[in-house]
Parts: structure tokens; sequence; C-alpha cells
């Protein structure tokens, strides 16, 4: 298919989450659009993360019932309904479908769900101008899509500004292959992942909406279900709605530049019962939150220090990567421990190739972050030289990228710390070192609570950890493969022409 023209968004109030009214309101949003689902649909919420820590981060269930329901009410003949995702932060998809409340959900309304970390992951050549990569896998319910549905929630995010319908598609990849090129160009990435698929009906959960941060978000009021057609439209009327010019957001740019839609709001046709004026005035106050690594941690124990990454010509900060990833770490280490600020020890972090001075006193320690980290110069009394380790992204090849899950990356992580016991450094490796890995390098250097062993999230890791293990087993069993490398064939119709 091509993106949808003449691009269409629609502004709807809703001020709760009761499935009835949100399942009518969806439903006269495919009406006017002229839409019923047909063939293999499929639903992409946003569940990077969810339970009780995480409650206003995942695309509410009652909000994908009231979708499902509605699909149903529009069938035009659908031979499967379904729900995909592959959620963030190393966890177990399971474990946050689990957390979100999706799996009684899904029984309700007669729903599959598909967890894409256990689905086989197919290749999807890539052949416009300007391409990060040839190629991209992505799971193959994706790729044999005919009706996509794209169901995010309104948030901010630390890395991209913002994390609407587009945003969401770093979710249709597995870990292994997301965390490919999320880093300086993970906008040009988001972009990219545009080429995989297009969606027919996308719906926005912006009852909640997440102000601040995407992993632990400050709640705000918006109720607003925006619904639409086309997807750059639909992130740039989003933007309009917190004041932002949706040309400054970099992927909604670039996806225009790749001609998937309009920014222009002269050539989006906006209906629904709440005009953008007053959509902008609900929004007022909405934080979204780019802030640099040294100001974010102002005021506090930890100091950062932030060079430029590699290609210094594209940008003089790496916005996608590792700096921001620390941030999300330290929100959820303070979620889980109220006192993480007074415990941990002073500490400096230091990404890039920085070339300024580090201030640590004896005793405190010095972590460098990332492959492309890169410092000549005195840490105490000895002169220190860190070498950059960063690889030219050419040289990474997906048909062979490797994933660590969390208990390899507890051990990696404990390990790394051990060996440099006594040295005036640390060395994080990787590109990007993740959310996962910094949350344990801060727990271990601070001795402050883990997330991961906290009683309230273990229980429900350890059931959604071992049933991925034994799904996989079972299929590896069976003959099906986790990957199948060459041209997946055998696509959708919501494939892009
Ligand atoms: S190592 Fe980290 S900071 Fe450096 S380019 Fe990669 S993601 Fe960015």
């Amino acid at each position: 298919m091509k993106p949808i023209a003449p691009a269409k968004v629609i502004l709807r109030r809703c001020e709760s989450y009761d499935v009835d009214t949100i399942r009518r309101i969806l439903r006269e949003g495919l009406e006017e659009l002229g839409l019923q689902p047909k063939g293999r649909t499929l639903v992409k919420p946003n569940c990077v993360s969810s339970g009780p820590m995480f409650k206003d981060a995942y695309t509410r269930p009652e909000f994908l019932e009231g979708m499902f329901l509605a699909l149903q009410d529009r069938d035009g003949g659908m031979t499967e309904l379904a729900l995909g995702e592959r959620c963030g932060i190393t966890i177990p998809t399971r474990t946050s479908f689990d957390g979100a409340g999706y799996y009684p959900m899904l029984k309700r309304v007669g729903v599959k769900g598909y967890h894409f970390e256990e689905e086989p992951q197919v290749e999807i050549p890539l052949t416009h101008e300007g391409r990060l990569r040839d190629y991209l896998f992505t799971p193959e319910p994706i790729a044999r899509a005919d009706f996509f549905v794209n169901c995010p929630k309104f948030k901010s995010h630390p890395w991209t500004t913002v994390t609407f319908a587009m945003k969401n598609y770093i979710g249709i990849q597995d870990d292994r292959h997301r965390l490919i090129d999320h880093d300086h160009r993970l906008n040009e990435k988001i972009a990219d992942l545009q080429h995989i698929i297009q969606p027919q009906f996308i719906a926005i959960d912006a009852i909640t909406a997440g102000a601040g941060r995407m992993l632990t978000p400050i709640p705000f009021d918006l109720g607003l279900i925006v619904m639409g057609n086309n997807s750059v439209a639909f992130d740039s009327v989003c933007s309009h709605i917190i004041g932002l010019d949706p040309e400054s957001i970099e992927h909604i740019r670039f996806a225009r530049e790749h001609g998937f839609g309009p920014t222009d709001l002269a050539s989006i046709a906006i209906s629904g019962d709440v005009t953008l004026a007053e959509a902008q005035a609900k929004a007022r106050g909405f934080q979204v939150g780019l802030v640099r690594v040294e100001k974010y941690f102002e005021g506090t124990h930890i100091t950062a220090y932030a060079g430029p990454p590699p290609e210094p010509e594209r940008t003089d900060y790496c916005w996608g990567g590792c700096p921001g990833a620390i941030e999300e770490a330290v929100e959820i280490l303070r979620l889980f421990d109220k006192e993480f600020d007074e415990k941990i020890p002073h500490l400096h972090v230091v990404f890039g190739a920085y070339d300024g001075p580090i201030d640590a006193k004896p005793g405190e320690r010095v972590v460098f972050i990332g492959d492309c980290a890169r410092f000549e110069g005195m840490l105490g009394d000895k002169l220190v030289k860190v070498e950059s380790l960063y690889r030219d992204r050419a040289t990474k090849d997906p048909h062979v990228a490797e994933h660590e899950d969390i208990l390899a990356k507890i051990f990696s992580v404990r390990s790394t710390l051990r060996e440099a016991r006594g040295e005036p450094f640390v060395r994080l490796e990787g590109c990007p070192v993740s959310v996962a890995e910094q949350v344990l390098a801060l727990v271990m250097l601070g001795g402050t609570k883990n997330p991961y062993m906290s009683a309230s999230e273990a229980m429900r890791f350890n059931k959604g950890y071992l049933m991925w293990k034994s799904a996989t087993a079972a299929k590896r069993l069976r003959g099906i493969p986790y990957q199948k490398d060459g041209t997946f064939e055998e696509r959708g119709e919501s494939a892009p022409e």
C-alpha cells in the first residue's frame, strides 16, 4: 500500500477508560475514514514496560479492548485479529503483557497475542536513498499483516522528544535488531522502519498521557483520543497539540522527506469534536524531555560529562543512545528506591569524545559509558588514556547480531565492575549501553535496590522469562528458526509499495 492520502486526523474528547465509550469513538473513527479491516489484522500497542510501577507508560488494556471491539464491529473479512509487541528494557514481552493486564482482555475479546521475540525474524530489503542499511529484520506477523493498526501511547521521550505513531515502530524489532543504530542516528533508524510497514489506522491513547519521560512518565490528563490514516500527518498534529513544530522533531521530518506524508497543517484534514486550539489548551503545561545529561544530573551525587559521538558533523550529542539511557535508568531506580539519590556515592559518568577535566576526588568512581567514550587526561594524580572502541555501523551485520538476556547482562556487568576494582575508572562497553545495563551498573556501584530483584516484579518476571524460554525451545524443536535470512516474499497488504 501507499501511505494513505488525503491525510486525515480526528480529535475526539474521551475523559475516561470506559471500554464502551472508547469502542464507539474508534468505530466512528473507522467509519469516518472509510476503513474496514480485512485479512490478517494486527494491532501494535506501546507496551515498553508495564505494571504498577510503570502505570502510565503503556497503552491501556481498556483502550485496546475498545479497539478490538470496534474492529470487530467493522469487520470487512478479517482472517486473523491479533495484538503484537516487543516490549523494552530486556524484559520478556510476556512479563509486560501480564503487568499491563492484556491477557484477560485478549481472552474477553477472543484475540491472539504475538510476543514478537518468539516469532521468526524475517528480512525486509530497503532501497530508498539515504538509508542506514540495505535491509532490516522484523517479526513475521508484521511482515504478513494486511491491515495494520498502530495503537501507541501519547508520551514524551528523552531520546526523540516524543513517542507517538512513528516512534512506536521501535517495538517492531526484537532486542538484538532494535539496538543496532539505536544511537545518534536513532531518528534516521525510525524513519527507515516506516519502510517496513504502513498503518491503515492509527489511534493513540491520549486519555492519560505521559509527560516528561517514557518509562516512568508523569501522568497528564489530556482526555483525548486522536485517530488518523497517515503516520506523518498524525504525528504532526500530535506535536502541534503540545506546542511543537513537527519539522523540529527529526524522525517526523525525515519520514516526511521519505514521502510518507505531510507535516504542514494545510495539507491535513482535521475533524472531530475537539478543535486543535482546544486540544492545545488541554495540553498546556505538558513537559517534553530532551535534557542533556550534564544538566539532568545537576545538584545530584552524579556528575556527567558528554563529548560528541562519532560522526560529529551530524550532531554534537548522542540523543539516541547511552546518555538518554542513563536518565531512564535513574528514573527507574528512583521509583524502586526512594533513597536512591542519598545512597548513590559521588560518581562521574563520561560519554563520547570528552576532552575537558574530570573533577573526581580520591575514592570517587569514574565510569566511561559506551564504545565511543574517549578521554586523555588526569584522573586524580594519574594520567589516563581511554581509547574509543566504536565500530563503524557498516561493520555491524544484523544477520549475525547477538542477544544477551537480562541474566547474561547481570553476569557481564558484575564481572566488568569486579575486574575494574582498584582501577582509576570503569568502562562499560556497548553501542548503546542499554537502560538495563546502566540500571545494573548503578545498583552495583551504589548499593541501591535492584528493580530486577524487587519482590513486586520478580515473580512476574520469572514467570514470563520461563514461559518465553520454553516457548522458544519448543519452536526450535519443531524446526522453526529464530531468524530467516534472505528477502521475505510473503508480504501482506500493509507492506509499503
Ligand atoms: S556508544 Fe553510546 S554514546 Fe556512543 S554512539 Fe553508541 S550509543 Fe551513542
